[in-house]
């Protein structure tokens, strides 16, 4: 008998999930809070093992396309002075001409096409209980619907709410990283094309982010902050507040950044963190991709764990018909290389970021250096797992 599975979320991992899944027979429903795919346009990268992720899936040569060709990182002093102008692929260590780096929409654009007609998608919806107590779980949605499925799995994200109705609240599992951060588009006045451009003092950042010739630029301010600024999470008005207080005074272009941040309707305000979680899963409900070990922006592997989750997820799930077993299997797989990829950041301690004096020369000096180097090695962690074949259906 077909068996059947609920997804909550449609933008990385839940659509590689339901594509895998449905490669090996099971009936797939996927519900989105949103009501429509989220084409949010930042930049996400995609290295190492998850490019055989997307390989096997047949969409390699649409996201190659689709490479988002940045040429130079400039870093600029508290004056606006250049400091160094680099290679990209110098700095986050990615390999060039392999690792790919594209819009995070036209990602969930492609992963979506390639599910689209098997599987049922419910937009503008979401799950509000889930009852274990029989061999199945029972779901209720928002909407008032119920249905049945066999197993549940989230992939909504960071501040996932499958994982809160499961394991309870994301303070347990949160771990703050030391920055918020502040991201938004504004007109590129500018003149930037294909390249970022970077401000720093100690322990705050401002970038403008050209991903093309566009008419806009991603604009991004981050700042260190020993707690996280709890009230403010949760008030719009509090957070563009903080921000602008945090940069009053900065020089180069801030002050007109801060101004367009009051401006922007796709403001999108929030700590750096990551969850580590002792299980992913309880019973007939697991979690993929950021919903159970985000790794933070900071270390440019969220995508990329989320895409090899949901392969390694899928495949347990192939190769064992009991869902204890697959489950099992996943972490017991999957865990080592989520920690190698969630432990290139520490607290306070991001590469790109440095919050002393001391520690912004050290990178300046670092920068200086990799001007007239080709590249720096490819991180170990970002293909630190060989992806099995796909499991035959059982
Ligand atoms: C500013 C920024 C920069 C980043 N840069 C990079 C980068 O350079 N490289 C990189 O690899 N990653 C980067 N990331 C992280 C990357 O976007 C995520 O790690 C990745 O998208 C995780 O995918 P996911 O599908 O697991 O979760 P998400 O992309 O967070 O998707 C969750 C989905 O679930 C939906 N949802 C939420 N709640 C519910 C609910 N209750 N019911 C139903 N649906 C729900 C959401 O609408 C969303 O569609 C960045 C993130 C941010 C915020």
């Amino acid at each position: 008998m077909t068996r059947n599975v609920l997804i909550s979320g449609a933008s990385i991992s839940g659509p590689t999930l339901a594509y895998w899944l449905h490669r090996s027979g099971w009936a797939v429903t996927v519900v989105e809070k949103a009501g429509a795919l989220r084409d949010g346009g930042y930049p996400i990268d995609i290295r190492g093992t998850a490019i055989e992720v997307v390989r096997r899936m047949g969409i390699l040569p649409h996201l190659r396309d689709a490479h988002i060709d940045m040429r130079r990182c400039t870093f600029l002093d508290a004056d606006g002075g250049e400091v160094a102008s680099v290679s990209p692929h110098a700095v986050v260590g990615s390999v060039e001409g392999q690792d790919l780096e594209v819009r995070r929409g036209d990602l969930a654009a492609h992963l979506h096409a390639m599910v689209r007609d098997d599987v049922e998608f419910l937009f503008s919806d979401s799950i509000d209980t889930l009852d274990q107590s029989r061999q199945e779980v029972d779901v209720t949605f928002h909407s008032g619907h119920q249905r049945t499925f066999d197993l549940v799995v989230g992939a909504d994200g960071m501040h996932s709410h499958t994982r809160a109705s499961l394991f309870g609240p994301e303070e347990q599992f949160h771990r703050y990283l030391g920055y918020c951060f502040a991201l938004f588009t504004m007109p590129n006045t500018f003149g930037l094309s294909h390249e970022l451009m970077m401000w720093n003092t100690p322990g705050k950042a401002a970038a403008l982010y050209a991903v093309g010739d566009n008419d806009e630029v991603h604009a991004f301010l981050n700042f260190h902050r020993p707690e996280p600024p709890s009230d403010a999470l949760r008030d719009p008005k509090a957070q563009r507040d903080l921000v602008a207080t945090t940069f009053a005074g900065a020089g180069w272009e801030v002050p007109h950044m801060v101004d367009a941040m009051y401006d922007a309707d796709d403001l999108f305000f929030d700590t750096a963190g990551q969850i580590r979680m002792p299980h992913w899963s309880s019973g007939r409900v697991a979690l993929v991709g950021d919903a159970a070990y985000a790794p933070s922006f900071l270390t440019g592997q969220g995508s990329s764990l989320a895409l090899v989750g949901a392969y390694m997820l899928a495949n347990a799930l192939a190769a064992n018909r009991d869902h204890t077993a697959a489950f099992a299997a996943y972490e017991r797989d999957l865990r080592d290389f989520v920690a190698m990829n969630q432990a290139l950041v520490d607290n306070g301690a991001a590469t790109l970021f440095p919050t002393t004096v001391r520690a912004l020369e050290q990178r300046n000096t670092m920068l200086r250096g990799l001007d007239t180097l080709p590249s720096a090695p490819p991180r170990p962690a970002h293909s630190a797992l060989v992806l099995p074949e796909f499991a035959p259906m059982p």
